[in-house]
């Protein structure tokens, strides 16, 4: 890969990246977890980032990876994947974020919370079969209910990239819009933890009890986290009935349904499920088609039916990543000036689409794949028996599954039956090793990767 020879390439995209996360992100998170962080170059399609210390880098990396990657996609027009190198990072977050104050997005004047996408509004969401009712709980939310049933608290979950914080900031618009007054709280449920945490460190827990006691409106997005603190659900919890008691609307996101937010107090599933819960399903072809439409429209282009066609056929139902492969495509043909065929397109994806291969393999598609290649069940690779025919396929098949996916070792040691990701290492570390080596396992592995990837 190339190394890029503009000196100021890796200031301005780096500068871009965080000018876009402030339109997510609250000022005080960016100070912290990115004002701390030390662009050291970029190579390609990577950038290199300085961060302190390898548990800076997963925590990074797990909650704030993909907002991570969107934004530099944004800021570069085109995909960018950040690599984390521990031990050149600053220890201390500079005073302001290292950007220059973005001014907080307006509807007609009025200010939005900072937090707020601009973008994210009603008008420009694309209502599907798969979102049409948590689309309209959420406008029944703000505008008058039409539903006719209680819908307080909302609960809206579903996967990655299917539209819950749009639909979520397309209330706080709406609220905003037709109520100046309206005091309207919306917070990542990573910002609420840490204010909590913060008002515990500075004695003001009142102020903040307070601040969050006195909305109309009260938004967090992505309460799954809430589960990792059981002061801070005794907190929320009392929070919650406070503002439910008094008919003030509450609004969740999650990406799973409350009884299966692992860790969560029984109590708090139980009001978060006393409302109206509901799933957005994964995008069909139709409104994934819709939605490129829709977005090629904003940004004045126009491309044949059949290249939209073939990218909603074949990026998934993350929005996020369908967003991402047209932004590629339209820098593409605006710096070029060429118009895209099924044949560029493809090629201009190609990274996308590698991606989009990777997801689709599954732990358990791999898990039947080396089952049936040695004659084995699934459950014989799960299971806890150890005899020595069983071991080396079952090495083999964690082995592919941290190869050929993104699951994390602990993730892959618990679908082997609950076994620790020690284990998982362990095999890994040994298929590795015979790679190359030993030829009856160079054949298997060969073999194994080729058919997974044909899936
Ligand atoms: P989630 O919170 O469910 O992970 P987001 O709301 O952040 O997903 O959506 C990811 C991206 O896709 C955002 O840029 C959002 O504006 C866009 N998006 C998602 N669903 C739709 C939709 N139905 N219509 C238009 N844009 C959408
Ligand atoms: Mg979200």
């Amino acid at each position: 890969m190339s190394r890029t020879h503009d000196q100021a390439a890796l200031p301005r995209l780096w500068q871009g990246a965080l000018r876009e996360l402030s339109g997510v992100l609250s000022a005080e998170t960016l100070r912290q977890w990115f004002g701390v962080i030390v662009p050291l170059g970029l190579d390609g399609d990577e950038i290199r980032l300085g961060v302190s210390d390898e548990f800076f880098a997963n925590w990074l990396e797990t909650h704030y990876g993909d907002l991570l990657c969107d934004a530099l996609a944004r800021a570069a027009g085109r995909p960018v994947q950040p690599r984390y190198e521990p031990g050149h990072g600053v220890d201390e977050p500079p005073e302001m974020p290292a950007m220059a104050a973005v001014p907080p997005p307006t509807v007609s004047g009025k200010t939005l919370p900072a937090n707020c996408r601009s973008r994210c509004t009603f008008e420009n969401f694309v209502v599907g079969p798969e979102n049409r009712f948590a689309h309209a709980a959420a406008m029944g939310m703000v505008r008058k209910s039409s539903i006719g049933v209680n819908t307080n608290p909302l609960f809206i979950y579903g996967g990655n990239g299917l539209g819950k914080t749009h639909l979520l900031q397309a209330v706080v618009h709406e609220a905003v819009r037709l109520r100046a007054d309206a005091v309207v709280e919306y917070v990542t449920c990573e910002e609420f933890v840490s204010l909590y945490v913060d008002a515990l460190k500075k004695q003001r827990h009142a102020a903040f009890r307070q601040r969050f006691r006195r909305a109309d409106y009260l938004l967090i997005d992505d309460v799954q986290f809430l589960a990792k603190t059981k002061q801070l659900q005794e907190e929320f919890f009392n929070t919650f009935n406070s503002l439910h008691n008094t008919d003030k609307k509450i609004l969740l996101t999650s990406d799973k349904r409350p009884s299966e937010i692992d860790g969560l107090e029984a109590r708090l599933v139980g009001r978060f499920d006393s409302g109206l819960t509901v799933e957005i399903i994964p995008l069909g072809m139709e409104t994934r088609l819709a939605i490129l439409r829709k977005k090629q429209e904003e940004h004045l282009m126009k491309f044949d039916d059949e290249v939209l066609y073939f990218i909603a056929d074949n990026i998934s139902s993350d929005v996020r990543r369908l967003e991402g492969a047209l932004t590629r495509l339209i820098t593409y043909c605006s710096l070029s000036g060429a118009a895209a065929t099924v044949a560029t397109t493809r090629e201009i994806l190609s990274s996308y689409l590698e991606q989009e291969m990777t997801a689709r393999i599954t732990m358990e598609a791999i898990q039947k794949r080396v089952a049936d290649h040695f004659d084995l069940r699934v459950a014989d690779l799960t299971g806890s028996r150890r005899p020595k025919n069983i071991a080396v396929p079952r090495m083999i098949a964690m082995y592919l599954c941290r190869r050929l996916t993104s699951h994390s070792t602990t993730e892959i040691g618990s679908a082997f039956g609950g076994r620790n990701h020690a284990t998982v290492i362990h095999a890994c570390n040994r298929i590795g090793a015979e790679r190359g080596v030993a030829e009856h396992v160079d054949r298997s592995l060969g073999l194994l990767e080729r058919q997974l990837q044909q899936r």
